[in-house]
């Protein structure tokens, strides 16, 4: 398949589930809890499973979950594109490098493009794949966002507004963030190998680490991240809005 008339290259998803999601306030960690009758990672996988773009999905899960995720997930619901399923790691940025060291065990080649996406975000559309896609053989790195919908402050440690940067430069980040696998394996590789690593995002490697530009793929305003409670009371609302088909 060609989506932009050259020919399309591998396509392999990390998708992320290895996370705590202490703020949701749960007992169940917030990729296993409901939205109008699915769990929030089925449908990112179901996403992914659908996709013309994506060809495998490497499921990276909490400790000790990853014969749950295959049993309740990838076997129940027939997800036949997740390829390996591994123990991510204490951050995550841990538990990307993880996935990146699955492909790479896996062969990935050089020029495949990686999209790694936060299971948390259930609202993925395929156009947002295609978008990302198109941008990613344009600039070799690039992450889902969308403008900034606020005005943004950034403040000192006392809390007064230190700056307000022009509105039209500022965009919050989503997932995925997708890059060429040879770029994000060398730049995580390089920041995995410092004592101390801070990165809240992908592109932040790529940026940091090699000082390669990542460019900004329009996401949309409806993929959210589920983090707090009235996220998931948004999250039924949208489910209904970007997935109609999927019967509660
Ligand atoms: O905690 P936060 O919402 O920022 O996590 C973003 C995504 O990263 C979630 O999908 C979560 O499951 C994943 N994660 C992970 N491993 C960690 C921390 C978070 O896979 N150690």
């Amino acid at each position: 398949m060609s989506v932009t008339g050259k020919e399309k290259k591998t396509c392999t998803a990390i998708l992320l589930a290895g996370g705590q999601g202490k703020r949701m306030g749960t007992d169940t960690q917030k990729q296993y809890l409901l939205i109008r009758g699915y769990p929030v990672l089925y449908y990112s996988l179901r996403t992914f499973q659908q996709s013309e773009i994506i060809d495998d999905v490497i499921l990276v899960t909490g400790s000790g979950q990853t014969d749950y995720v295959r049993r309740e997930f990838v076997e129940r619901y027939g997800f036949s594109k997740v390829s390996r399923i591994v123990e991510g790691g204490r951050e995550r940025y841990d538990s990307v490098w993880e996935g990146l060291k699955a492909a790479q065990d896996a062969g990935i080649a050089d020029d495949s493009y990686i999209f790694i996406h936060d299971s948390a975000r259930p609202f993925l559309t395929e156009e947002i794949l295609e978008r990302a896609y198109e941008d990613v053989e344009r600039n070799r790195a690039c992450v889902v966002g969308v403008p900034s919908k606020d005005t943004v402050k950034i403040v000192d440690r006392e809390n007064f507004a230190a700056e307000t940067p022009d509105r039209k430069y500022v965009w919050v980040i989503q997932t995925p963030q997708v890059f060429e696998a040879s770029l994000i394996i060398e730049a995580y590789g390089k920041m995995m190998s410092r004592e101390t690593v801070c990165a809240t995002d992908d592109a932040m490697a790529v940026e940091n680490e090699l000082h390669i530009p990542v460019h900004m793929t329009m996401g949309s305003y409806e993929n959210i991240k589920i983090t707090t409670p009235e996220d998931l009371d948004i999250a039924q609302i949208f489910a209904q809005r970007c997935f109609p088909d999927l019967q509660e």
